[in-house]
């Protein structure tokens, strides 16, 4: 829409001013115009009077005159001499006509030499009053000016003389002179005019450069500050205000503009710093990082360019924080930041870091205009992370094991919009957690399912133990040298009511992430516990017997274990020692602080601690001396093998050898055959449990076992 702007306003005024004074220049012209004509009527009238009053005086002069010459020629009637005098007078100029007449009005004589009109009575309008005229008398038409007067001796009227003038050559000069006068009027105006006409295009001129000179000074300045503060307005602080030299207002105006301009500048970068960063690493922040994705994504032209999205979070992140406490937390961030930052720098690749808050961190790899496999480079950029985050961070003078689990998203492969890329970034992440941890997935559209499925998973996991759908099963452990039951693993079972049994490396791990195992585990110790009574009572062994609870890290962390074991002891009367807990090798040694102080509270209660799928760990056999426990289970996967790869051998002798020498039980797990149960009695191993000599079975089953 055109507006009523600035420059529309002063040409607005000008124009005004313009027609105004046009108005003005009009009507003086139009008055002055009437005026010449007044003036020329005034001086044609005056000059009329002029000239008629001269020729008047002059009339009368000459017919006193003539009258006094005419007395003696009347009174003799001397024809000849009349005719004399009035030939003199009649060729004068503009006399018409000269007539000596009786006192009855009859002409005697015209001035001519024949009198053609002798004795003619006069008879024109003028006549009764020349005749009757006792002095000097004029009369005037618009032809003729007549003058009479009578001709008299002593008192005698002899008679009279009339001499007529014409008016023509009077009139014919007056309208020449009023003609010339009316030209010089005429010209004195046309110069007039023109000297207006000058002075209008001269205003017209002034007009136009007053317009340019003051869209120049002042509207063109104002626009560009107008345009400008709409640019800032709209959020762009990178508008340029010209530099000006001028002194003037207006100059103020533009210097205090470009300064605030340049301030406003300022104070966005400092609010978007603030804003955009993570205050304790200083990488982006999960706003920012939001900001460039969308940006990226636009940029890539409808994923002309491909986009990886990583995300990875620290393993068991939340130890450190409850052990060491929350500083120790922080530092291990920023070195983790640091790591992760470093190796992004070294890989060469323009990848962008950002933290997302907690133990999350995120990295946006763009694919190279070269086409190069991005995906590879994303592999290989997460392989470095996770490798990097492997060797132990020192806080507070202590080595913290942690490792990180990255997730990977391809756009525009598995998704096209911002939130569904960080949703499966999440969810690949959250599978390498799943996987093993310590290691990165790419999302597939599996992962979806997968995921759909665990949150079923756990829904329907709450309450199944009220609801009778969990129990224990047992699996007998054998003393090897003897050959005979000391023990049984107490192994929990799912019996889902539509998918049926759920392998417990699932429904576990469900359990774990979720939290749920924190009730759940409770109440498996309980039964546990009170099973054992049963069957150690029926089985006959009352020392030396013992029933393996497995316990998660997760149990491990909340710090009460040993009261929850105490309350489950007290509740079954089972004896201290004939309980074994089973940890997993990685919860205990990379959380060694608070494990130490748990595991010495149960160990001093008298309970038995075992490292359970020990080997699987990254732990190596050297931790061993600095965790308290009293015995280890050599993972299935290096029985499973033992006869035939010579490295397993090596390694479960290795195990067996050093359990020993530290006064530890060696026990191995998923003995299947003979031959494997032979080779670990000649290795010395303590006991074995497997298929072989038993599969998980229910409580009645192991009760009937012991009694034959
Ligand atoms: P785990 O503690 O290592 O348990 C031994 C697993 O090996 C059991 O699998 C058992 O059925 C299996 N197994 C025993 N002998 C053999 C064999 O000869 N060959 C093979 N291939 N496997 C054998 P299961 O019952 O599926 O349990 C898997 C894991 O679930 C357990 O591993 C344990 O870590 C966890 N788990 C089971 N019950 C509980 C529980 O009540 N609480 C906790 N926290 N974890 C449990
Ligand atoms: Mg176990
Ligand atoms: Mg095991």
């Amino acid at each position: 829409m055109m507006r009523y702007g600035l420059h529309a306003r002063l040409l607005t005024v000008i124009v005004g001013a313009t027609l105004v004074s046009l108005l003005l220049v009009t009507l003086i012209m139009q008055r002055y115009g009437s005026m010449s004509e007044e003036v020329l009527d005034r001086s044609r009238s005056s000059m009329q009077t002029l000239v008629h009053d001269r020729l008047v005086a002059q009339g009368r002069a000459t017919v006193e005159r003539v009258a006094e010459a005419m007395v003696n020629p009347l009174y003799y009637f001397d024809l000849d001499a009349m005719g004399q005098v009035l030939a003199t007078v009649r060729e004068q100029p503009d006399v018409d006509y000269v007539l000596v007449y009786s006192p009855e009005g009859e002409i005697l004589h015209d001035g001519s030499s024949d009198i053609l009109v002798y004795g003619k009575t006069m008879d024109d309008p003028f006549a009764t009053a020349a005749i009757g005229a006792e002095a000097v008398h004029v009369q005037a038409n618009a032809r003729i000016l007549d003058v009479a007067a009578p001709i008299r001796l002593g008192g005698e009227r002899l008679g009279g003389l009339r001499i007529g003038y014409s008016l023509a050559t009077l009139q014919a000069d007056e309208s020449a002179a009023s003609t010339g006068l009316k030209h010089s009027v005429d010209e004195i105006s046309r110069r007039h005019l023109d000297w207006v006409m000058l002075q209008l295009v001269t205003l017209a001129i002034l007009v136009m450069v007053v317009s340019f000179l003051g869209h120049r000074a002042l509207v063109l300045p104002i626009r560009q500050l107008a345009d400008a503060a709409r640019e800032i307005e709209r959020g762009n602080f990178d508008v340029d205000i010209p530099e000006t030299g001028r002194s003037d207002e207006v100059g103020d105006l533009m210097r205090g503009f470009r300064r605030m301009g340049e301030s406003i500048r300022r104070h966005d970068r400092e609010v978007r710093t603030i804003a955009y960063s993570d205050a304790l690493t200083g990488l982006s922040n999960r706003l920012a990082f939001r900001e460039v994705l969308d940006d990226r994504m636009i940029e890539s032209h409808g994923g002309e360019r491909s986009l990886a999205l990583l995300f990875a979070d620290i393993d068991d992140f939340k130890r450190v924080n409850d052990t060491l406490g929350h500083d120790a937390g922080d530092e291990v961030l920023v070195q983790c930041a640091e790591r992760v930052q470093q190796a992004l720098d070294r890989s060469g690749s323009n990848a962008i870091l950002a933290r997302f808050g907690g133990d999350e961190f995120v990295i946006l790899l763009e694919g190279d205009a070269a086409g190069g496999d991005l995906r590879e480079a994303a592999a290989a950029l997460a392989g470095v992370i996770v490798r990097e985050l492997a060797s132990p961070v020192t806080v507070q003078e202590r080595q913290v094991f942690l490792g990180i689990s990255v997730g990977i998203t391809l756009y525009p492969d598995d998704a096209s919009g911002a939130t569904a890329l960080m949703k499966n970034a999440d969810i690949a992440m959250y599978q390498a957690k799943v996987a093993g941890k310590n290691c990165y997935r790419f999302y597939s559209r599996a992962m979806d399912l997968a995921v759909e499925q665990r949150i079923h998973l756990e829904q329907d996991l709450r309450g199944a133990w009220e609801r009778g759908e969990l129990s224990l099963v047992y699996q007998p452990v054998f003393e090897i040298a003897g050959n005979r039951l000391v023990g049984a693993e107490a192994l929990l079972r799912w019996q889902h009511p539509r998918q049926g049994m759920v392998a417990p490396s699932v429904f576990i791990d469900v359990a774990e992430q979720s939290g749920l195992i924190e009730t759940l585990g409770p109440q498996v110790l309980r039964a546990a516990c009170a099973d054992a009574v049963r069957w150690i009572s029926a089985h006959g062994c009352y020392r030396d017997c013992f029933v393996s609870v497995n316990v998660s890290p997760r149990q491990l962390r909340t710090g009460d274990l040993d009261l929850q074991v105490e309350e489950a002891l007290q509740a079954s009367g089972l004896q201290p020692h004939q309980l074994h807990l089973e940890l997993t090798e990685t919860a205990v040694i990379a959380d060694e602080l608070r494990v130490g102080s748990v595991l010495g509270r149960l160990r001093a209660q008298g309970v038995k601690i075992w490292l359970d799928d020990f080997g699987t760990g990254f732990s190596g056999l050297s931790h061993l001396r600095r965790v308290p426990v009293d015995g280890v289970k050599i993972d299935r996967s290096f029985v499973a093998d033992v006869l035939r790869d010579p490295d397993d051998l090596a390694l479960t002798t290795a195990i067996i050898a050093m359990g020993h020498s530290l006064g530890m039980t060696v026990v191995a797990e998923g003995v299947e055959s003979e031959g494997q149960f032979d080779l670990l009695r000649e290795r010395g191993c303590d006991y074995a449990q497997g298929y072989w000599l038993g599969a998980p079975m229910p409580l009645d089953a192991l009760i009937a076992l012991s009694v034959t």
